[in-house]
């Protein structure tokens, strides 16, 4: 049984809603109320026929039958042929519903569902067509109470019509239906019209979404791609300058021994200073090389005991810096699964930087901490060093972004521009928090996996 019902249900819904209307467009779902509104007319007009069938053999009159088998062959009609178009199955139910109506009017008055009948067609009407077959709904609704009206006056009929109703009494009572279906019209199409506005809202945020994803998914190839280019152009020119700079080095390295007994004071130093920006532009290069091979020779996440990577970091600061040896605590560090290299770079460059910007008065200590949230481990590195103002917070996370000259403290301004880069490559985001002449807690978050 439950199987029949699916099947015809299937059945109406296909052959009275226009398959190519979608979700976002009014008509299709006045197409779906009339398609429900046939599903289910067909078995409840079973209901209207059994009185309709009794009152016509005790009225005496087959017009009633015949007005109520017009009907149901229509249901079946508009049910069951798939070659007839929605719009005309609905006019067809429509002017199958005025056929009875009129009828009922003529042959019961007052006693039938007449009347009803008309106030049901146009808010039917309102319901499963636009405004234009609404409206004339209306039209015709006073035609017809006109026409009856007619009737009466000029005593034409022969039904009860004319028995029910004096002139006046149907005037009084028709108009009345016509005042309702008159605000019908006008209230439920605002409905539909705010309905309509709401999803073409809907559809042009989509549309405006959809391009302006395009636009960002292409900018973000685009930027890749640059990217990809900056990186390989970095690793390439870094490579090739490597090269000559070994030269000069050399022949610098070879006329100093060669001809220091002739050189002067002034001219010696000149060579020392060469050799100095030499080896600066060495260390400069090694780094930027070290940048570019981030997430691109080494990309393979293993299992990585941080306690045992510290340890052995540990091991190369275990020398002293002044006359003071670095103290280097970790609490409870997690296992974590990354790029083994990277990783150690990360720590490592935080470390020595928090050994390195100290202003000698302390011993240099260096805490590493970490805390786990849903998705990340957050680590902290805190020192007790010289800290940092905090309108460079963002800066120092630039490449070659330094805050003091080589005279002060020596480096290269990439170490914290590699930590971006490698923390960035693990889903994560570093930052600093500082209290200049007492120290700064670098913070960097990880993906978990
Ligand atoms: P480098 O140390 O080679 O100069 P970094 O990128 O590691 O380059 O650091 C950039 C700048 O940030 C440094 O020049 C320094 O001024 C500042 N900085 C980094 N770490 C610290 C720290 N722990 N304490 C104080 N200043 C720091």
């Amino acid at each position: 049984m439950k199987k029949i019902w699916s099947r015809y249900k299937e059945t109406v819904q296909k052959n009275c809603t226009d398959q190519e209307l979608d979700e976002t467009q009014i008509a299709y779902w006045r197409n779906s109320l009339f398609s429900v509104t046939v599903i289910y007319l067909i078995p409840l007009s079973v209901i209207a026929i059994v009185p309709g069938v009794y009152m016509s053999i005790t009225t005496n009159l087959p017009i009633l039958l015949a007005a109520d088998f017009l009907v149901v062959s229509t249901f079946l009609v508009i049910a069951f042929n798939g070659h007839i178009s929605v719009n005309t199955k609905k006019l067809m139910l429509t002017a199958s519903l005025y056929v009875v109506t009129v009828v009922l009017l003529y042959y019961l008055g007052s006693f039938g569902p007449g009347l009803l009948y008309l106030l049901s067609i146009t808010i039917f009407a309102t319901l499963i067509f636009d405004i234009r077959y609404a409206i004339s709904s209306v039209v015709i609704n006073l035609i017809i109470c006109i026409v009856f009206a007619l009737i009466i006056y000029f005593d034409w009929g022969t039904g009860p019509m004319n028995v029910q109703y004096g002139l006046n009494s149907w005037i009084a009572v028709s108009s009345n239906v016509i005042f309702m279906c008159v605000v019908t019209v006008l209230l439920i199409p605002k409905l539909f019209n705010g309905l309509q506005k709401a999803f073409d809202n809907k559809n042009r945020i989509e549309k405006e979404l959809k391009l302006n994803q395009a636009e960002l998914n292409k900018s973000l190839d685009q930027l890749e791609e640059k990217n990809r280019e900056l990186v390989d152009f970095a690793y390439t020119i870094s490579h090739d300058l490597k090269e000559p700079l070994r030269m000069i080095r050399s022949f610098m390295g070879r006329l100093k021994m060669k001809y220091e007994e002739q050189l002067d004071e002034q001219a010696l130093k000149y060579i020392h200073f060469a050799m100095d920006g030499a080896q600066r532009m060495n260390s400069l290069i090694d780094d930027l090389l070290e940048y570019s091979r981030v997430g691109r020779l080494h990309f393979k996440k293993e299992m990585i005991n941080l306690n045992d990577l510290i340890d052995e970091i540990k091991q190369d600061f275990n020398v002293e810096t002044g006359n003071k040896k670095p103290v280097i605590t970790a609490e409870n560090l997690p296992e974590i699964k990354a790029v083994p290299i990277s990783i150690k770079l990360l720590f490592q460059n935080l470390i020595s930087n928090g050994i390195k910007y100290q202003n000698g008065s302390r011993t240099p200590e260096v805490s590493i901490s970490c805390e786990a949230t849903e998705r990340h481990w957050i680590f902290k590195v805190k020192d007790n060093g010289i800290g940092i103002p905090s309108e460079y917070y963002d800066q120092i996370f630039n490449i070659f972004k330094r805050l003091h000259s080589i005279s002060e403290f020596s480096g290269t301004g990439m170490g914290l521009a590699i930590c971006k880069k490698v923390v960035t490559q693990h889903g994560g985001e570093i930052w600093v928090e500082s209290e200049e002449g007492l120290g700064s807690s670098f913070y960097f978050s990880l993906q978990k996996n």
